[in-house]
Order: C-alpha cells, then sequence, then structure tokens
C-alpha cells in the first residue's frame, strides 16, 4: 500500500489523502476545500487521476465529516464516484442544501456506514471510528490492504461532549499501526495546554446567562450540536428558552436524537413573523420578557432582529465561535457594539489540544507518525516520536 497527502500537509483544511494498493486500486479521504480559497471552484481540485471523470481504478472517497474543509471540493466530482459518510452527515449535508447555505449540496453516490463496523471496498478493507468533535457524526478511519494498516485520525478533540468516544480509543487502541496520519490543528496557537471543556463553558455560559438582566444573544454554528447543547443547558438552569431559526431547528430534528433539543420541547422555540404553531414565537412576545430568552444568531435572525428596541445596552451578546471568523461577523459585532450591547467570548476548540494529541499518539503507538491538517508540520518533530514529513503530492510507501 502507498498513500499521498494530496492537500493538507501543511495548511489546516482542504484536507485530500490518496490511498493507492498494490493493485493500483485507490481510495481517497477526504476532498474539502481549503480555507483561504475565495471561491469553491474545479481548478482547485487536488491532482488526482479520475476525479472529474471516473476511471475503474478509484473505487471511492470517504468523507470524514460535514466541516467544507473535509468534503466541499466533491461539489465538482463525477456524480458516480462512490462517496462513504456517516448517516447523519449525509442529512446534515442534504438540510444545510435545502436551506441553501453556502458551499451545501449533496453528493450524488453515496454510501454510508456505521462506527466501528468494517467494510470492504477492493483491496480496502475501511473501519470507522466515530470520534470527538466540533461536527457531529465525525469519523476517523483504519484503512488495511495489503497486510498494511494507516489509521487517519480525522478532526478530533478529547474535551467535548463525546469525550468518551476519545477514552475508549485510547483504552482499546487499533493495534500494529504502521502509519499515523495525525490532524495538528492547535500547533502553533497561542494557547498551548490544556482546552477548556463542553461542560467547563456551561458553567460560564450559566453565569453570563443569570447576570443578563436582558435578551442573550449567542453567535455560533448551527451544526455545532455539542454547543448547542451546552447553550440549552445553560438556558435550562437559568430559566430561559432557546430561540433558534426554523434551519437550525431542522438541522437538530435530522439527527433524529431525542436527546438533543428540538420543537417539540417546550423551551425550545422558533423565531417567526407570525406564531401560528406551538413551538413559534415572535419578537413582540420576547420583547415583553426578553430576559426569560436565548436566542442563537443566524444571518436570518440578525435580519429580523436588527431594527428591533430590543438591540439594547440591556442585551448581552455571546460570540462562541473560532476567533479567526470575526471578520465574517463584522457586520454584526459593529451594530452590537453601537447599540451599547455587552460583547463576550465563551468559546473552546473544536480540536485536540497538545496533550490529548500525545495521549493519542501514544496510545496508537504507530510505526511513523505523519503530520496533516497542520500550518506546523515540523513542531511535530518536538512533541512526538517516529515523526517523518511528507510534502503534498509525495507518494510513500506504508
Ligand atoms: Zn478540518
Ligand atoms: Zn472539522
Amino acid at each position: 500500500m502507498k498513500a499521498c497527502i494530496r492537500r493538507g500537509s501543511n495548511q489546516i483544511g482542504g484536507s485530500a489523502v490518496e490511498i493507492i494498493a498494490d493493485n493500483q486500486q485507490r481510495l481517497i479521504i477526504d476532498i474539502g476545500l481549503p480555507l483561504d480559497a475565495e471561491e469553491n471552484t474545479a481548478d482547485l481540485l487536488p491532482q488526482i487521476k479520475g476525479l472529474k471523470e471516473k476511471s475503474s481504478d478509484l473505487l471511492g472517497i470517504l468523507i470524514s465529516h460535514a466541516h467544507q474543509d473535509h468534503y466541499a471540493l466533491g461539489l465538482h466530482i463525477d456524480k458516480h464516484i462512490p462517496v462513504y459518510m456517516g448517516r447523519i452527515s449525509a442529512k446534515i449535508l442534504e438540510v444545510s442544501a435545502q436551506h441553501n447555505l453556502p458551499q451545501a449540496f449533496c453528493f450524488k453516490n453515496i454510501m454510508t456506514f456505521n462506527n466501528q463496523q468494517s467494510f470492504q471496498v477492493g483491496a480496502f478493507k475501511i473501519t470507522p471510528y466515530l470520534t470527538d468533535h466540533s461536527a457531529y457524526d465525525s469519523y476517523s478511519f483504519l484503512i488495511e490492504a495489503d497486510g498494511k494498516r494507516l489509521f487517519y485520525s480525522g478532526d478530533f478533540r478529547a474535551h467535548g461532549r463525546k469525550s468518551k468516544l476519545f477514552e475508549s480509543l485510547i483504552k482499546n487502541p487499533p493495534q500494529d499501526i504502521d502509519i499515523l496520519l495525525l490532524e495538528g490543528s492547535c500547533l502553533g496557537r497561542k494557547q498551548s495546554g490544556k482546552y477548556e471543556t463542553e461542560t467547563a463553558l456551561e458553567a460560564k455560559f450559566l453565569n453570563t446567562l443569570k447576570c443578563s438582566k436582558g435578551l442573550c444573544l449567542v453567535q455560533t454554528s448551527s451544526q455545532n450540536i455539542d454547543r448547542i447543547v451546552t447553550i440549552y443547558r445553560a438556558c435550562k438552569k437559568s430559566n430561559r428558552s432557546l430561540v433558534i431559526s426554523g434551519y437550525t431547528g431542522h438541522i437538530l430534528q435530522c439527527l433524529g436524537n431525542s436527546k438533543i433539543p428540538n420543537f417539540t420541547w417546550s423551551d425550545v422555540k422558533k423565531l417567526s413573523v407570525k406564531a401560528a404553531k406551538k413551538h413559534e414565537i415572535t419578537i413582540k412576545t420576547i420583547e415583553k420578557e426578553p430576559e426569560k430568552y436565548t436566542i442563537l444568531l443566524c444571518g436570518y435572525i440578525f435580519k429580523m432582529l436588527k431594527e428591533s428596541p430590543i438591540l439594547n445596552p440591556k442585551t448581552t451578546f455571546i460570540y462562541s465561535m473560532w476567533e479567526g471568523y470575526k471578520e465574517e461577523y463584522q457586520e454584526k459585532l459593529n451594530l452590537m457594539k453601537d447599540k451599547g450591547i455587552k460583547m463576550i467570548d465563551i468559546h473552546t476548540s473544536g480540536h485536540a489540544d497538545i496533550p490529548s494529541l500525545k495521549r493519542f499518539a501514544s496510545a496508537l503507538n504507530p510505526k511513523h507518525l505523519v503530520p496533516i491538517h497542520t500550518f506546523y508540520p515540523q513542531e511535530f518533530k518536538e512533541l512526538f516520536d517516529n515523526v517523518v514529513i511528507y510534502k503534498d503530492n509525495q507518494i510513500f510507501a506504508i
């Protein structure tokens, strides 16, 4: 077996790895859009034969999770190429496409897999491992072929609401790993120690919601389910209802998980122009008792609230996303500032901190560890054993 990082050896995002079996059959893991891409265009596709016009030796593409830096260049692939992904990830893409979200589309030839149920694709035996990440339904992959074993970590962390998945993998790691492709998003970031857990964040949210005398607004991703659960739990404990958009509600519903907040719960509401249904609420109603609500602020809701007197100095705005996205939300942030709204940041990373990466690497104990999804591949050598650095498009034998 051979492998080649087509993109991602020295950047976060745009991940694409090609795996080549001795019989020349090939498999791709992820087909992401680079984070710095201005547009999603076909000329950004990595140099892999058979992406635009299917060739019989390209058996398929595995998608680790529904973040655009892992799937979005798939927009340009030949529609006959089989795409293997988690069932819920496929649903999240479907719902996002229905709501016309940027970079959302449905793959044409989807095959879904289940956690830790191995399946064979030509020469490759694939075992997906459900993992803890800020995207729901995220996976690592064990790929076996020609007597060799490659493990692709995908994006993961150990401090989210599914940290048990990380702990159980560490406890029972796959054995005899020849190559571990390990993500290193956190390398080079200011904060180098342990990251705050979602549970610790819940306490921070609770404190803020309790102290606020007015409406609370939270800017977060509708697809960061861990965070929505964190916010909901803080709302519940501070006697606030959570108000979301129809799109966020649709995402939560598509997960099919009765433990996740949804519109059948009396304290989860949809912000609407008219409150025709039981779970719908209008701005007018919120204006009467703003201290009883927390609103998740998506683009649609922002438009509805913009002219409302509810944006006043009694309101609190919580930014709960990666700092790097602040540029995108500048209009919102400026408006909040102009209205005299109190602004705070409450966030923790979707990616593993260095102590967790170290635990992960030592549990998997690979013959070689290869950096991916990082701006600092060289720093891996200071942190881990048996590191080998490969550049994009460099084919290496396993
Ligand atoms: Zn990523
Ligand atoms: Zn991700």
